[in-house]
């Protein structure tokens, strides 16, 4: 198999607790620590490992975004892929928009296999690899817990209500990562500075022939309802009681 492209997105870390700005327009991201979207690094490490089995020969890393995304790919390099291209762009970029620079990019490259997150822990859309599968025309396989690459073929195990389900899709193909695929590697400084000597490539939406404009307008972003403090109960006695009076639910 040729050539795997990996989209990494640039994220607020998983860790920092998020903010909403006053006016209830978005959440606070200035002076925010920002990573590698989780799914995607579970992404881009499969596709490193693929590389690593002879699976695959070269690994392509897309980030879309501001300039700043670049880190996000040094990191990919650094995990393993061999290339970056970052689409740069200062406006927001939603699925449909992200979906649309990359299917230009895999009409350009050519790739056997798309690996993208399942869904972007910022905007929680899960919806850029369904529609890329759709603009691109490919098969696609969301929430991957399990790939394997044979003849041509990827079989892809995924979770679903009270199971697992396995389903082959013939390649190219597009296929999302769900959590349980693999563990990422921890990244090394040796391979922080190699990663410095990396190809990455700037092109910009216009260069793609792709519009960007946003098409959903966010109306209002509101913090989560505070929860209040819970209560010791002395036995199950009181907690019976409470159940019954206070939580009216027995
Ligand atoms: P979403 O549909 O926004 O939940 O994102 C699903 C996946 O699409 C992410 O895990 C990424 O792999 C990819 N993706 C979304 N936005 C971008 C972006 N701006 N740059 C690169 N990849 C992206």
């Amino acid at each position: 198999m040729a050539k795997v492209i990996v989209s990494v997105k640039r994220v607020v870390d998983y860790n920092v607790k998020v903010r909403v700005k006053s006016d209830g327009t978005g959440v606070d991201v200035a002076n925010v620590k920002m990573s590698m979207n989780p799914f995607d690094e579970i992404a881009v490490e499969e596709a490193v490992r693929l590389k690593e089995a002879g699976l695959v020969t070269e690994v392509i890393a897309v980030s879309a975004g501001v300039a700043q995304a670049q880190e996000t790919l040094r990191m990919a390099l650094a995990i393993g892929a061999d290339r970056a291209i970052l689409i740069e762009s200062g406006e927001e970029l939603q699925p449909l928009a992200v979906a649309k620079l990359l299917k230009a990019l895999v009409d350009k490259e050519q790739p056997q296999l798309i690996i993208l997150g399942k869904q972007a822990i910022d905007d929680d859309s899960n919806q850029t690899g369904q529609m890329l599968a759709a603009l691109a025309n490919l098969p696609q396989a969301t929430f991957a817990s399990k790939l394997v690459i044979a003849d041509s073929k990827a079989t892809v195990s995924r979770e679903v209500d009270g199971g697992a389900e396995t389903l082959t899709v013939t390649l190219p193909a597009v296929v999302t990562t769900d959590l349980r695929l693999n563990e990422p590697r921890y990244v090394t400084l040796p391979n922080m500075m190699k990663a410095k000597k990396k190809p990455l490539e700037t092109v910009k939406p216009e260069d793609l022939g792709v519009e960007v404009t946003p098409r959903l307008k966010t109306l209002k972003i509101t913090e989560p309802r505070k929860r209040s403090a819970g209560v010791m109960v002395q036995d199950v006695k009181a907690l019976v009681e409470k159940l019954n009076t206070e939580a009216k639910v027995l």
